[in-house]
């Protein structure tokens, strides 16, 4: 890893597995510092450590970020630690039952909503004032396929992701020209915990039915984290409340 000086500091959420886990590695792999913030703390800890072994810097909070005192925690340990914010990445999230409306339980729909979207705002709440005060920030939030089509997932799913994408678009007009950009990707099917847990029926039967029809190739989270990277980059400076599929044309069809 390089190591650079100047190496920003970044929060990336559910980087204890799969895209979370590809973008915090690809981060630190550039010389940017990372707090790993996500539910499964041994997961976080074990890619905390894998960027150590590699020479990278980063730290791991263990915690449900539907929860203030974590979101408080999170953004606590980054101003502590690398002396601000300059990156957010909101990607910790949580499939549904993939079920049709009548069939979503309250509980269910609660709970989506408050992991994929809720914790989402929580956290960019938290960050905002320390990003708006250095005059720059970039925020990418990790919607889903789901966010563009009514297709792709169940009801709380789908509301959620759709969600997340007026989130990242209404983010990016309120501040735009006070050096904050958010953007989001959409990913398709990828090679994640997630997936295989779709795959093996976990979300129920919905997973086999049509939803897939030309789903495209199934993505590596490494190609999902190029995404995120990029949009958190200088590269990417005059790009604001852009919603990119990374999908390989599903969206397209
Ligand atoms: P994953 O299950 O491998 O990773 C998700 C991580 O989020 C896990 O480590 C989990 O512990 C963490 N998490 C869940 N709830 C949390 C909470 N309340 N607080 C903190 N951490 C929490 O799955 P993934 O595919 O890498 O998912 C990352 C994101 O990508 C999610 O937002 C998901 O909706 C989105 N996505 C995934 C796919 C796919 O096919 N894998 C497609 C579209 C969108």
């Amino acid at each position: 890893m390089t190591g650079r000086p100047d190496g920003r500091s970044v929060i990336v959420t559910g980087a204890g597995s799969g895209i979370g886990r590809a973008a915090a590695l690809a981060f630190a792999t550039q010389g940017d510092r990372v707090v790993l913030a996500d539910l499964d703390a041994q997961g976080a800890e074990a890619a905390v450590q894998e960027i150590e072994r590699a020479g990278g810097t980063a730290v791991a909070v263990a915690g449900d970020l539907s929860e203030q005192a974590v979101v408080d925690r999170v953004t606590a340990t980054a101003l502590e630690r690398f002396g601000g914010i300059d990156v957010l990445v909101n990607n910790a999230g949580i499939m549904d039952r993939m079920s049709a409306l009548a069939d979503v339980s309250d509980a269910e729909w609660e709970r989506v909503l408050r992991v994929n979207l809720t914790a989402p705002f929580l956290l960019t709440r938290a960050v905002l004032p320390h990003m708006l005060a250095a005059g720059r920030g970039a925020v990418v939030n990790t919607a889903s396929e789901a966010g563009l089509r009514g297709s792709a997932a169940g009801a709380a799913y789908t509301a959620s992701k759709h969600g997340v994408v007026g989130l990242t678009k209404n983010l990016a007009v309120m501040y735009r020209g006070r050096g904050i950009r958010a953007n989001a990707i959409c990913p398709g099917g990828t090679q994640t915990a997630i997936s295989v847990d779709v795959e093996q029926g976990a979300h129920g039967p919905a997973a086999l039915g049509p939803h897939f029809v030309n789903l495209g190739r199934v993505s590596q989270p490494e190609e999902q984290a190029a995404a995120i990277v990029f949009l958190a980059s200088e590269s990417a400076s005059n790009i604001n409340g852009a919603i990119l599929p990374v999908d390989d044309g599903w969206s397209a069809v």
